[in-house]
């Protein structure tokens, strides 16, 4: 008797897209139906509900997830998401993508991700601590500087991977620097992490663009979450390739300006009044317009699915450049592929954060810091070679970038696991 069995596909929810996303790169490779099966499925999945004391002397208990999709090629890694529409199927979702990020850029780890079902904003300060204090604690069975290293998402930061890596280390009695990557600078972080990722997206953005022929200088870009992506991408496209920037969101307010703003005073009107909502010189829209407003590169930064089957149509970017993970659905890629928009995937074009993440946990295992230079100008040839393999296997099997930037980190997936074999 033969026995044989597919990893369920959960459709309709995250998890189920990219395994939609995977197996339509899958079934184009010749790879061992078993070792598919490996890969469509993530390996741990680990959930905790934990209690937190709140400062008015409540005891609330937070739900949390730490997932690993594959560790076949090194360490789990990838960020700690605090979002109030966190749960699993989104975490594994998360982590399945980490494990492609890392291999089409071909740095040695694994895919994993984690979060906690929780709007952080409603919290102290002290409160946010003691949650993340006891959710670090709750997941340390998972969590190390060789199995498994933690990142902010959305609604972390380096404060936050600060006390996560602190309550580590108390537990040990020594300091684990390694454990997390995004750390402060003063604290073993590397230089150049918080704007690593929206570098990657403007270094992928002008590599699309030569192989456009398009002109970056003076081009319209339209961003979508103005938060450390979003941000980061706007001000480098702007500062280093010459791009105006004209319109930009976050989670309550959008904004437009056909002639272009200072991405800077932007990032510094938003610190103090909470909202981009009367920039100076800028219109309002809604969030819905501002996905189609005219441009030629529109950075979705925010959440996933946010370009779906409705808008996709309307979206008049020559380039989309995938700063957050998963902002478009499927149906949404094949509308946008088939009136030749120039999508850069995810998995490349916001790699950025984790190579240099993995630049930063270099240093710290070997205690030996590099300067800025050095950490953009290897962020840089790495992005740089990996955008090409990824150009070159486009054209060589005729497909679009995310089918091919999956098919090559796919493969390279499926030969690590299958040369490590099948224990026992
Ligand atoms: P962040 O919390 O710093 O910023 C998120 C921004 O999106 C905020 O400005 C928020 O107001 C805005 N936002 C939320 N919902 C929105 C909506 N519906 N419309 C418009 N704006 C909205 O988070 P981040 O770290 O910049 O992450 C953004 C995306 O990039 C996520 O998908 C994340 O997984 C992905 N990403 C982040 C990194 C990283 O290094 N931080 C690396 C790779 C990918």
């Amino acid at each position: 008797m033969t026995y044989s069995q597919k990893p369920g596909r959960v459709d309709g929810s995250l998890f189920g897209m990219a395994q939609s996303q995977f197996y339509a790169a899958a079934d184009k490779l010749d790879i061992d139906p078993g070792i598919l099966n490996i890969l469509a499925s993530c390996k741990r999945e680990f959930t905790v509900n934990f209690p937190v004391k709140m400062d008015d002397g409540r005891v609330v208990v937070f739900t949390g997830h730490r997932v690993q999709h594959n560790i076949n090629r090194g360490p789990a890694k990838g960020g700690i998401r605090y979002h109030e529409a966190v749960t699993l199927d989104e975490v594994k979702a998360l982590a399945m993508w980490m494990t492609w990020k890392c291999a089409v850029t071909n740095i040695p780890f694994g895919g994993g991700k984690g979060g906690v079902t929780v709007n952080p904003k409603l919290m102290t300060i002290g409160e946010k601590e003691r949650l993340t204090r006891r959710y670090a604690t709750e997941i340390s069975p998972l969590i190390g500087i060789e199995s498994d290293i933690p990142a902010p998402d959305v609604n972390t930061d380096g404060q936050v991977m600060a006390w996560i890596m602190d309550t580590i280390s108390m537990h040990s009695g020594y300091m684990q620097p390694g454990i997390v990557t995004g750390k402060p600078v003063a604290i073993g972080g590397t230089l150049g992490r918080t704007e690593a990722t929206g570098r990657g997206v403007m270094i992928t953005a002008r590599e699309a663009a030569k192989e456009l022929g398009l002109e970056l200088n003076g081009a319209s870009v339209v961003v979508q979450g103005y938060g450390n992506v979003g941000f980061w991408a706007a001000e480098l496209l702007h500062k280093e390739l010459g791009c105006k920037i004209v319109g930009a969101s976050d989670s309550s307010s959008a904004i437009y300006c056909q002639s272009g703003f200072d991405p800077t005073k932007l990032k510094a009107y938003k610190s103090s009044t909470g909202s981009l909502e009367g920039f100076p010189g800028t219109d309002s829209v809604s969030s819905d317009e501002l996905l189609e407003l005219p441009c030629e590169v529109l950075v979705p930064a925010a959440l996933e699915q946010q370009i779906t089957k409705d808008n996709a149509d309307k979206v008049k970017a020559k380039i989309v450049v995938e700063g957050a993970n998963g902002p478009t659905t499927p149906e949404a890629d094949k509308i946008l592929v088939d009136k030749g928009t120039l999508v850069i995937p995810d998995i490349l074009a916001n790699a950025g954060g984790v190579v240099v993440s993995y630049f930063e946990w270099v240093q710290d295992t070997q205690h030996l810091f590099w300067n800025k230079e050095e950490v953009d100008r290897r962020l840089e040839n790495i992005l740089v070679k990996s955008f090409s393999e990824v150009m070159d296997a486009s054209k060589r099997h005729d497909c679009d970038m995310r089918l091919a930037a999956l098919m090559t980190a796919i493969e390279r997936v499926a030969e690590a696991t299958k040369l490590r074999g099948i224990y026992p």
